[in-house]
Parts: structure tokens; sequence; C-alpha cells
């Protein structure tokens, strides 16, 4: 489906420079302008349908060039963004392209989302992520940052359900609740809502999540 503001000239900047920096960075593996429009800007922004934004805190875990978080902030300039990434180039990219568009209360933060959660736990209203992990490691990741109160939305692919059964004991360890699985055409998108604190050994020291997933 065409999300009528990825018609904005902002989208066609952005689709432009990431198609610059791509000729010397792999920063995505699309590179036809409709399919980044498809696959990268209007898949950001299925989570409206999902829910309204107004000026919550976000935080992006694995932004890479900022899918999902910078489509969302565009559309939705109240929300505070923070993009976490762990590759250097993808963060020089973010950085560009916060300063060209002039996005406000937005900041890329070259970290682990391990590392970063240590220093901001418990500090999002909303945690958003695309394409990084599996449901399991991706809790650890993304839920020690948000709030009591807050959520998590995952976006995957359409069939989940082996994914969300695997992460049953993490999403119950970390303190989420699944709230529902939104289906599209082409992805789901996965509610948890945080019910309780995170205990403060999660997430374990970067990697651990990944190797030995809980
Ligand atoms: N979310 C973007 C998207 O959907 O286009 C990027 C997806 S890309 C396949 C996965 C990204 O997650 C990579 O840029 C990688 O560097 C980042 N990543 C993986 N593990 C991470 C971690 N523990 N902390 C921060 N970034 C991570």
């Amino acid at each position: 489906m065409r999300v009528a503001s990825c018609g904005l000239p902002i989208f066609e900047t952005y689709l432009n420079e990431l198609i610059e920096w791509n000729k010397k960075f792999n920063l995505t593996a699309i590179t036809d302008p409709e399919e980044i429009r498809r696959k990268h800007f209007d898949d950001s922004l299925l989570l409206l349908q999902a829910m309204k934004l107004m000026d919550e805190s976000v935080v992006d875990v694995g932004a890479g060039a900022g899918f999902p978080g910078i489509p969302l902030k565009i559309v939705c300039p109240e929300i505070k963004l923070t993009l976490v990434e762990a590759t250097k180039k993808k963060v020089e990219f973010l950085e560009h392209i916060i300063k060209l568009l002039d996005l406000k209360n937005t900041a890329a933060v070259w970290a682990r989302a391990e590392d970063f959660a240590q220093q901001h736990r418990e500090s999002f209203d909303l945690a958003v992520s695309r394409a990084v992990a599996e449901m399991s490691v991706l809790c650890e990741y993304s839920l020690p940052l948000v709030r009591v109160g807050g959520a998590f939305i995952a976006y995957k692919e359409v069939t989940v359900e082996p994914e969300i059964a695997a992460a049953r004991q993490a999403l119950e360890i970390l303190g989420g609740a699944l709230r529902e699985v939104r289906k599209y055409p082409a992805r789901s998108l996965v509610i948890i809502d945080k019910v309780n604190v995170t205990p403060v050994k999660y997430p374990r020291r970067a990697g651990m999540a990944k190797k030995r997933p809980l």
C-alpha cells in the first residue's frame, strides 16, 4: 500500500542520499527507487496503522540506514528519536541525514544496543526494530530500554509465530508481555507491552544475547 506521505520532497531527498552513499558504502541491498519507497519508506510507516505517535521518546535498535526510525520521524516530527547502530559508517550516514533533513530532537548513537542499554535503562516510551535479530535476542536488546507502561514493536516477517513461541521465556524474564500481532500483506508487527522492570543483569554483555538466547 502506498503511504501518501512518501510523496513528500523530504523523502525524495532521503532516497537520493541513500542511493548516492550506497555507491560507496553498503547501506542497503535495495537500490531501485520504487523498491526503496515501498520496502523501506512504506514499510517503516506501517507502524502508524497500528498506533498513533505524538511526542513519545522512541529508540530504533539497529537502525541501519534509518529504518524504521527516520520515516516515522519525518511523518511524526514531535517524537524524540534515538537511532542506535553498531556500524560506524551507517552512523555517519545517519548523522548526515539528520543534518540534511534538519530533523530536530534526533540523535544517532554509535553503540551496541547492549552497551547503550546499560546507560539508558527504562528511558524510552517506545522501542522499534526491524531486521536485526530473532525475537528472543531482539527482546534482550530492546526491552531494557523501555519504561514500564511503554511498548516495543518488532517489524517481522509475516510468519512470525514460531519466533514468538521461542521468545516466550525471554519476554517473561525481561518484563514484556505480548499485546498483539498486526498482520499486513508483507509484514507482521509484533507489539509487546513493557509490564515489569527488566532485571539489572539484562542485557548481558555485548554478544551474549545472540550467543545464548534466553
Ligand atoms: N533496521 C534497519 C533496516 O531495517 O533497514 C537495518 C537492518 S540491518 C539488516 C541490521 C542492523 O542492525 C545492522 O546495521 C547492524 O549493524 C545492526 N545491529 C545488529 N546488532 C546490533 C546491536 N547489538 N546493536 C546495535 N546495532 C546492531
